[in-house]
């Protein structure tokens, strides 16, 4: 059921029960993060490995010390600037923050989403929520409550409707390691952005040291029908004869009989713009009867960085040329 109404949605959440959220980054499937029911059911309707840690989601800086030991002054200071926003740190976890959402680690990734209706709704509630993006496991982020609902139907009580995401791409992933920083995840934030706060930080290839993290996964964010990754749309798609293609491009449209559908990320070329529409174009390429689709490869630099890692997950492993 997709509704607005915040208070249904607590009631909800304080009886163990999972709500989607909207926040702006992408739609995330939340629990209470102390209830293991919720949590549980977390991973069994995305059907995500538990060995996958969760981004645990609060409303108010007072909780990070509800949840954390030893926060840095470098932590305290992207806090002070990114909060809320679409900027996940990784800290030392205190012992009382269950095992089930941190995978084992003795570290939590904490967030305070930028979204009104989520912020007023995680102030109501007395426990965080813990909330990785409403999507199974491997498939196209949702940034609408109507793609969470097609997802995941009456298997889920609510879907707090908050309208599409504006940022429209996970949130960055930042933690520590000898007290410097390391960037775990590209996202909503531009890399270049932290650095200017912080300076350089150091980019871990997270993928080889945890080949099971969600989002590090080779094939991730995938659409089900074939999707390839060029920097040359227009040379690709004559390779393609006889084929019902469709296309993901930044800011210009191509004209070529072959094309069935094209969407257009931004025709103002800008990255922002591009990120927030990302998902919801490749839902709907995915709806088509298509028998490719070709994505065009951003400038890789600020949030095209992220949306470069995003199309590389969608077009891996069973979509190559
Ligand atoms: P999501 O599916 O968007 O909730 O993604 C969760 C992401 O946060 C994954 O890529 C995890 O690898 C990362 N993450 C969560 N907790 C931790 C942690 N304790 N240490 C390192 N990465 C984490
Ligand atoms: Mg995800």
């Amino acid at each position: 059921m997709i509704s607005t109404d915040l208070y249904q949605a607590a009631q909800l959440l304080y009886h163990n029960q999972n709500v989607a959220i909207p926040t702006e980054t992408v739609y995330g499937l939340a629990g209470n993060i102390y209830s293991e029911k919720a949590i549980s059911n977390i991973f069994a309707l995305k059907n995500r490995p538990l060995v996958n840690p969760l981004i645990v989601h609060i409303g108010s800086r007072d909780q990070v010390e509800d949840l954390t030991i030893d926060v840095s002054e470098l932590a305290q200071k992207l806090m002070d600037k990114f909060w809320p926003g679409s900027l996940t740190l990784v800290l030392k976890k205190k012992e009382t923050v269950p095992t089930i959402i941190t995978g084992g680690k003795d570290t939590v990734a904490i967030r305070m989403p930028n979204h009104p209706l989520t912020l007023k709704l995680l102030q109501l509630l007395p426990f965080p929520l813990a909330a990785p993006s409403a999507n199974p496991f491997g498939c196209i982020s949702p940034t609408s409550a109507s793609h969470v609902d097609h997802y995941f139907q009456e298997k889920l009580p609510m879907v707090l409707d908050g309208g599409s995401c504006q940022n429209g791409l996970e949130s960055t992933i930042i933690g520590f390691e000898n007290h410097q920083p390391i960037l775990y995840r590209l996202g909503a934030i531009a890399l270049e952005d932290i650095e200017n706060e912080i300076g350089p930080i150091a980019i871990k290839n997270f993928e080889e040291q945890h080949p099971n993290a969600p989002g590090m996964m080779a094939r991730h964010y995938a659409p089900n029908t074939k999707t390839i990754m060029t920097s040359n749309v227009k040379e690709v798609l004559h390779l393609h004869q006889g084929k019902r293609i469709g296309l993901l491009l930044f800011d210009t449209k191509i004209t070529d009989e072959k094309i069935v559908h094209q969407e257009i990320l931004s025709e103002q070329g800008n990255l922002k713009e591009a990120a927030a529409n990302l998902y919801a174009a490749l839902h709907r390429l995915d709806a088509l009867p298509l028998d490719v689709i070709l994505v065009e490869r951003f400038p890789d630099n600020q949030l095209g960085r992220a949306i470069n890692d995003r199309l590389k997950r969608a077009a891996t492993a069973k979509n190559t040329i």
